[in-house]
């Protein structure tokens, strides 16, 4: 093999060239990326960046890459992937000829429907970040929509910057889906604890303002008064420039768990990856971090033909979030039948450790607040599992 494209220089994208290195792939290696920005790192975009407490500099992902002999093309659109000749075709019209591809181009932030006054954002990338950073001035009236992890981290940093905020959710509690009810709720609690209005149970019928954003109107009638309004109500995969292509798009681009696409020559990873889980014995696409920086270890392996040099991705799903000076972390999944046990502290005062048991009382999944220690030694025991 003399040349690979990979196409999404972010940290899928970046992991899969340094895998392809690492496993002595010495042929040309050429990232593509739409933004203009090399590699940077996303979690701090909700948190310390947008506290102003870490800068641009800080987000590098590339530091330690000045052997990577990447050619990179930043600022350039993946249209087409053309598998009958070996081709990603730009937006302007170049095609890179390779003999292999990663697909590492991620998601995007979902947008509301039609258009939206200025003062609405969305928070995926790092202009999206410089733009609301620019909104959260001591005072602001900031309503978030959506109380699933990247709305909660922004509404978490926007109080702490002195923004006064309401919290819109459709659910009856927050991260009801990844959490189940019980946990949902107590993170739901965090936010009033923390001078932050949520508002459960509640959906927006619109975005009121003409030229700028002046409040949101709920359905049952109540408007909330906003300075700006952060959207976020997740995340899509990049995958339309596929079609046609053959590779099979499922809620993403659907993978084995080597991160193998049905095509000869062409794997996924990271956020637009669908891809077959041991631990869960389905296919799930996962928006975590460990994940976009773990999974390509095993592509670039199959890529190369050296899958004995690099197992299947069997790591255990994990994420974490940081809220309100709270160390959230979780791993494993919760099925819709599993009961919730707290294992160590107590959510009403402080740190705890609960587990999520399936019917069988097999633990498959565990969730900590401020408790990194004992989640590591539950987080190595799910491993085993596998
Ligand atoms: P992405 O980071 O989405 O990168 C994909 C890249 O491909 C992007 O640059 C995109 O613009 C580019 N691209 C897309 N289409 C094309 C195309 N056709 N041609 C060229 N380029 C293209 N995870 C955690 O576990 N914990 C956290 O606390 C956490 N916090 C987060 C906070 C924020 C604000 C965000 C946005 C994410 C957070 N995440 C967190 C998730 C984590 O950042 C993602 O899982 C990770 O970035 C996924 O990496 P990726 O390379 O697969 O995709």
């Amino acid at each position: 093999m003399e040349a690979v494209t990979v196409v999404g220089a972010s940290l899928a994208g970046l992991a899969s060239a340094r895998a392809l290195r690492e496993q002595g792939f010495e042929g040309r290696i050429t990232v593509v990326g739409d933004e203009k920005h090399a590699p940077y790192d996303r979690p701090p975009l909700s948190k310390e960046f947008l506290a102003g407490a870490a800068s641009e500099d800080d987000l590098r992902l590339t530091e330690d890459d000045e052997d990577l002999r990447a050619d990179w093309v930043l600022g350039r659109t993946a249209r087409a992937l053309d598998t009958r000749h070996g081709a990603v075709e730009l937006d302007d019209g170049t095609r890179i000829a390779s003999d292999a591809v990663v697909l590492a181009t991620g998601a995007r932030a979902r947008t509301p429907p039609g258009p939206v006054p200025a003062g609405v954002h969305t928070l995926r990338t790092l202009d999206d970040a410089q733009a609301l950073r620019r909104e959260l001035v001591p005072g602001a009236r900031l309503v978030v929509i959506g109380a699933g992890f990247i709305g909660a981290e922004v509404a978490s940093t926007a109080v702490g910057l002195g923004c006064e905020v309401d919290v819109v959710e459709a659910g009856a509690v927050p991260l009801q889906r990844v959490l189940g009810p019980e946990m949902g709720a107590v993170c739901g609690r965090m936010h009033a604890r923390h001078g932050v209005r949520l508002h459960p149970g509640a959906r927006v019928s619109a975005l009121v303002g003409s030229s700028r954003v002046t409040a949101v109107r709920l359905e049952d009638g109540r408007e909330l008064a906003a300075d700006a309004v952060v959207v976020g109500i997740g995340a899509e995969p990049n995958t339309e420039w596929l079609h046609g292509s053959g590779v099979v798009i499922d809620r993403g681009v659907r993978t084995d768990a080597r991160g193998a696409t049905g095509v000869p020559g062409v794997v996924a990873v990271g956020d637009c990856a669908n891809s077959y889980r041991a631990y869960t014995a389905v296919p799930m696409r996962l928006e975590h971090w460990t994940n976009a920086l773990q999974q390509p270890a095993a592509a670039a392996a199959a890529l190369l033909g050296r899958e004995h040099s690099a197992p299947a991705h069997h790591a255990v799903p994990y994420f974490w979030s940081d809220q309100y000076g709270h160390k959230i972390q979780f791993a494993g999944h919760r099925t819709g039948d599993c009961t919730v046990r707290i294992e160590e502290g107590d959510p009403a005062t402080g740190p705890f450790l609960a587990l999520y048991c399936d019917p069988r009382d097999e633990v498959t999944g565990v969730l900590a607040v401020d408790l990194p220690r004992s989640f590591g030694g539950w987080r190595r025991r799910l491993a085993k599992r596998i």
